[in-house]
């Protein structure tokens, strides 16, 4: 059971968990099987989810996005942990770095992505900058008012394509106290502006079906009106919303582990062996008992995570520790659930191994859990000036 809701947040709640169970659920195995969300089905989704106030929910209603609060953002991210990214990302949550656009940017890509005309990508990574950011080789150079974007992104995901990227890129170095460090600034990037390829990249086996892309940019020529935010500080930029986005994947972890704990919870009170049902021995029940703790501990998280952000005292390492704990926590209750279900645990018949494959990614992005870990060491040794 998931923790008390004010009544405004169960309905919220109820309204898309019926909703995904509905219309969402029931075309998992296909997703999964074909590795592709059929056109046809994302663009249902999307439809729904406009309809019922979702999409966009995440920004202010000032610009037409729902304007829900961070409690509520996670009701609602926790149910949709429920099923497949690659069927709930239809329902974009544009990213809040959009809400620095300035001038032009607000009705070219900003009002757009409230309104599902466009779609953007969040480019970070790269083959050779994956956890070390800072890393990047993806640099451009100023040629009088313009800048002039090289390099390569990988893994940038999306459900479908998208129509332009926040490409963070290298734009020289500035001299810091614990010396030279890149200085990054973040550009809105065309798919169809001139030397950008966007096209399919790896094909991930979590979420099947939910898209990866790389991202080429060959002597890409940029106006001024392209960088995001101010130049130099793509990072600053990026720091304010990764945090958020750290809670939304806890959160998911949460709606998924609750799945998996309903479905293991039926197997184990139902499935017999020796005379009994496997959930009357100790060893299963216990690995009920240790899957409810650590989903409450989870929610816990969550709930105090968001209610730091709306009161605006929210630290990085907040989101670090939500995001390691609920991912280990539903990956733990993956592969407690594929035990307590036997042989038929792994059978592509039923959806237990799909939920595991789904699962393990969720301690890979946004930061794997030993970067998350490093950044609440920072936290705890760094006033000590260690
Ligand atoms: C399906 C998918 C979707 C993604 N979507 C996006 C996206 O939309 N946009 C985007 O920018 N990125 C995206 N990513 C990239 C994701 O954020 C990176 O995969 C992640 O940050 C890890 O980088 P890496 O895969 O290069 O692993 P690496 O950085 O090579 O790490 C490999 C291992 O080394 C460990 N390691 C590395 N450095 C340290 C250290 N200092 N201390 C201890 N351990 C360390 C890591 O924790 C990990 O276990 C996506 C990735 C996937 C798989």
């Amino acid at each position: 059971m998931s923790l008390i809701l004010s009544h405004e947040d169960e309905m919220l709640r109820d309204t898309v968990r019926g909703f995904f169970n509905d219309a969402v659920i029931p075309h998992e195995e296909e997703v999964d099987r074909l590795g592709e969300v059929p056109e046809e089905i994302g663009r249902e989704i999307e439809a729904k989810g406009k309809e019922l106030g979702l999409y966009a929910a995440n920004l202010p209603e000032s610009i037409g996005g729902g304007g829900l609060n961070h409690t509520q953002m996670s009701v609602i991210e926790r149910e949709f942990g429920r099923t497949s990214h690659a069927l709930h990302s239809w329902i974009a949550r544009p990213t809040e770095l959009l809400l620095a656009c300035q001038g032009d940017q607000i009705e070219t890509y900003l009002k757009p992505c409230v309104t599902g005309e466009k779609r953007e990508l969040f480019a970070l990574t790269e083959p050779e900058a994956g956890s070390d950011a800072m890393g990047m080789k993806c640099n451009a150079k100023r040629e009088g008012d313009d800048w002039v974007l090289n390099g390569m992104k990988h893994f940038i995901s999306a459900p479908t394509m998208a129509d332009f990227a926040i490409v963070f890129a290298a734009t020289g170095i500035d001299e810091t106290k614990r010396g030279p460090r890149k200085r990054v600034t973040a550009f809105l990037v065309d798919r169809d502006m001139p030397g950008v390829t966007f096209r399919e990249g790896n094909k991930c086996v979590s979420n099947r079906g939910y898209k990866t892309y790389e991202l080429i940019f060959e002597d890409v020529r940029l106006g001024p009106g392209q960088v995001l935010g101010d130049e130099g500080k793509g990072f600053d930029l990026a720091g304010q919303w990764l945090g958020m986005g750290r809670i939304w994947v806890g959160a998911t972890c949460c709606g998924k582990a609750e799945r998996m704990l309903e479905l293991a919870t039926d197997w184990a009170a139902n499935r017999k062996q020796f005379g009994k049902p496997i959930g009357a021995f100790q060893a299963t029940g216990f690995l009920l008992a240790d899957m409810t703790i650590g989903l409450r501990t989870a929610d816990l998280l969550v709930a105090d995570a968001v209610r730091r952000a709306d009161a605006g005292v929210m630290q990085d390492e907040d989101a670090a520790m939500v995001k390691v704990y609920c991912s280990e926590m539903l990956n733990k209750v993956a592969d407690d659930t594929v035990q307590i279900f036997g042989g038929m645990g792994l059978m592509e018949e039923l959806p237990i191994q799909r939920l595991w494959r789904d699962s393990r990614i969720e301690r890979i992005w946004d930061g794997t859990s030993e970067i998350q870990r490093h950044i609440i060491t920072r936290s705890i040794l760094r006033p000590l000036g260690a």
